[in-house]
């Protein structure tokens, strides 16, 4: 059974301080609740090695938002995969539409950073998804097919198996606008038939597809309730306690 997961992604909000209070506020509430999916915060990197040391990273797991496409080496102000590791996280987020739009990640630098995270036991969650004009064209099918074909299909089974991938729209990121559950679901079904057609029907039935694009308490519930779609990959909805545990409540 594929897992259940919902992933905040913080991108670049809060301040130390203000990071880590919203980390232990989350740690203990966690400490108290069952919940049904497995919950996860991206922070900037200056916050992983204090959040991942406040919390349990058992029941809330710590996430990089990037890494560098490079090992080590003279590259002033990146952050390398075993710099992320060192520092207690067990994931990273990459390929995030931001990322791509306005740091130029390629399809091709993002390969590297998924297999340097793998070697380093990192977890990718790997953001694809398609813009407001793809869409209309009717190209969101091939737009997310050709994201994942160019970055991960050079993966062993074993390897493609490890990776939690989000579905994120552009258009619907931090716009307020949520793609339907009917839209939602359409495109992860497209998304698993596509790995099933590389790496077998039961890789593809094991790998969780998160949605990411507004979704908040009020959507949740009716976004999960599809076959197809595992979880949440939450920007501003991750800013608060309350509003990110109600989204982790709609499992
Ligand atoms: C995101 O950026 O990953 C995201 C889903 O943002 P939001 O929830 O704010 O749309």
């Amino acid at each position: 059974m594929r897992k259940k997961i919902v992933a905040g992604n913080w991108k670049m909000n809060k301040n130390l301080q203000e990071g880590v209070a919203l980390a232990k506020e989350l740690d203990a509430i966690l400490a108290d609740e069952k919940v049904n999916c497995d919950v996860i915060i991206a922070t900037p990197f200056i916050h992983l090695a204090t959040v991942a040391a406040a919390v349990n990273t058992a029941k809330l797991g710590v996430a990089a938002e990037n890494c560098a496409d490079h090992e080590k080496g003279a590259y002033t102000g990146e952050v390398s995969a075993e710099m992320v590791k060192s520092t207690g996280a067990q994931y990273v987020i990459l390929g995030h539409s931001e990322r791509r739009a306005y740091y130029g990640e390629t399809p091709e630098m993002l390969k590297t950073k998924v297999e340097l995270a793998l070697a380093q036991g990192l977890t990718p969650i790997f953001c694809i998804g398609e813009v407001l004009e793809e869409r209309k064209a009717g190209k969101h099918f091939d737009v997310v097919k050709e994201q994942v074909e160019k970055s991960l299909f050079g993966l062993s089974a074993e390897d493609f198996g490890k990776i939690i991938l989000a579905y994120e729209p552009v258009w619907a990121i931090g716009t307020g606008e949520t793609a339907t559950p009917e839209q939602a679901e359409e495109i992860h079904a497209y998304i698993r038939s596509v790995i099933a057609g590389k790496y077998g029907q039961a890789v593809a039935d094991n790998c969780s597809i998160l949605y990411g694009g507004s979704c908040k308490p009020s959507n949740a519930k009716e976004l999960f309730a599809n076959p197809d779609v595992d979880g949440g990959l939450i920007g501003g909805a991750s800013l608060k306690a309350e509003d990110f545990m109600g989204i982790v409540r709609a499992w």
